[in-house]
């Protein structure tokens, strides 16, 4: 199925086959804000998709009416699994690195996972948050888009991670990288510096309304709707990508579909 923003023949090809799209966050709740749309689409469109979310955010200020950190994690570990079914996710992951200390982690430790894991998966696309951690510059947020770019170039690489090319896992090299971005900054906030925009979606009403619907079902961070509804509200039917790599050198291009150009 072709959805009728998406620009099947831009650019030249795009695959035929079941395109695979990987998302990496590091919070459940990440995947609805930013990318909520983006998933979406690329389901409606017979696309793949697997969310991989480090943390169960078991650091969150609001908690529900969890006693301790496993059962938050236990309630938030469904929260992401409802809110991923909505979006229509095919394969959504909650990794279990502590939240709220990903800058604290063994950095090739992570990278190896991630990279095992775009090996494993093999996607033409890969989407996380921006260095700059997203609107709220989460540290959580910088460090998963580190650990997944990383992860983005090394799993193409067979001197990188060699040992996990024993056993039949063979590299990959995904074609592009974006970055989920925005077109407003908080200001309530510190000064951040987002990727400019490559790439825009424009969602349907429904597309958004199920975007905030994917958020609402993370009941524990209940407390934070309204501020989240105003953020997604002011994305509006837009959600924007910056365009950080591809396998295949090019000049920048404004796009429509994140799978534009993409092969086999
Ligand atoms: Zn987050």
């Amino acid at each position: 199925m072709i959805h009728k923003n998406c620009l099947f023949l831009e650019r030249g090809t795009r695959p035929q086959k079941m395109p695979r799209l990987v998302c990496f966050t590091a919070h459940p709740d990440d995947e609805a804000g930013a990318f909520g749309g983006a998933l979406q689409r690329c389901a409606a469109e017979g696309g793949e998709t697997f969310v991989i979310c480090l943390t169960a955010g078991q650091a969150a200020t609001h908690r529900g009416l969890a006693r301790s950190d496993q059962e938050l994690s236990a309630l938030r570990r469904q929260e992401f699994a409802a809110s991923c079914k909505l979006l229509n996710v095919s394969h959504g992951e909650v990794l279990d690195y502590p939240d709220g200390r990903l800058d604290a982690q063994d950095f090739r430790t992570v990278v190896a996972d991630l990279t095992r894991r775009v090996r494993q998966i093999r996607p033409h696309v890969v989407l996380t948050i921006g260095p700059e951690g997203g609107v709220t510059a989460h540290h959580d947020h910088a460090m998963v888009s580190i650990f997944a770019t990383m992860a983005f170039h090394w799993a193409g690489r067979n001197n990188r991670f060699p040992e996990q090319l024993r056993n039949g896992l063979g590299v990959h090299q995904p074609q592009k990288l974006y970055y989920g971005t925005a077109l407003f900054t908080l200001r309530d906030r510190q000064p951040i510096s987002l990727a400019p925009a490559t790439a825009t979606l424009e969602l349907s009403t429904k597309e958004l309304e199920t975007k905030l619907a994917a958020f609402r079902c993370h009941t524990t961070q209940a407390p934070l709707y309204p501020y989240f509804e105003a953020t997604m509200r002011k994305r509006g039917h837009l959600e924007v990508f910056h365009l950080a790599a591809a396998s295949t050198p090019q000049k920048i291009e404004a796009e429509t579909d994140l799978f534009a150009g993409v092969k086999e």
